[in-house]
C-alpha cells in the first residue's frame, strides 16, 4: 500500500443498515470502487462481503443500503468508521428515510445451502451465460 489516501479511481463508501427490531440498528461501512457498487452488493447479499456482514446475513436478516459517499479518497472510509455507534447520525435509514435499496440474505448466506449447491450458484454468478467470448 503506499501512502496516497487519494485514488484517481472513483470510489463509492457505503453505508449498510441493519434492524433486528429489539435493539439497536447495527451499521457497515465498507468501501469499493464505484462501478462495482451493485457487484459488492451481492456479495454482502451472499454472506461474502466481509466476516462482520456474513455474521450478520448468516441470522436470516436483510440490510438496507443507506447511503453512498462518492469519492476519490480512500480516507473517507476510516473516517465514517471511526464515528462508531455516532454513525446513525449520518445514515438516512435511522432518520426515517427510504433506503436506497434493500437486500434480502441470500439462502446461502442464510446457511441453508448445502456447499456443493453453493458452489455452483457461485458458478452460475461467474460464468454469465452467453457473455463468454
Ligand atoms: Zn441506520
Amino acid at each position: 500500500m503506499s501512502g496516497d489516501l487519494t485514488s484517481q479511481r472513483l470510489l463509492a463508501v457505503y453505508l449498510l443498515h441493519w434492524q433486528d427490531g429489539t435493539r439497536q440498528a447495527q451499521h457497515y461501512v465498507g468501501i469499493t470502487d464505484h462501478s462495482r457498487i451493485d457487484a459488492r452488493m451481492r456479495e454482502h447479499q451472499a454472506g461474502r462481503g466481509a466476516l462482520r456482514t456474513a455474521a450478520l446475513a448468516s441470522n436470516g436478516r436483510g440490510f438496507a443500503l443507506a447511503r453512498i459517499f462518492t469519492t476519490y479518497n480512500r480516507e473517507l472510509e476510516t473516517t465514517l468508521i471511526d464515528q462508531g455507534d455516532a454513525i446513525s447520525k449520518l445514515c438516512p435509514v435511522c432518520r426515517g428515510a427510504t433506503p436506497l435499496e434493500n437486500y434480502r440474505p441470500t439462502k446461502r448466506a442464510a446457511g441453508l445451502l448445502p456447499p456443493l449447491e453453493v458452489e455452483r450458484t457461485v458458478y452460475a454468478i461467474h460464468a454469465r451465460p452467453g457473455r463468454q467470448p
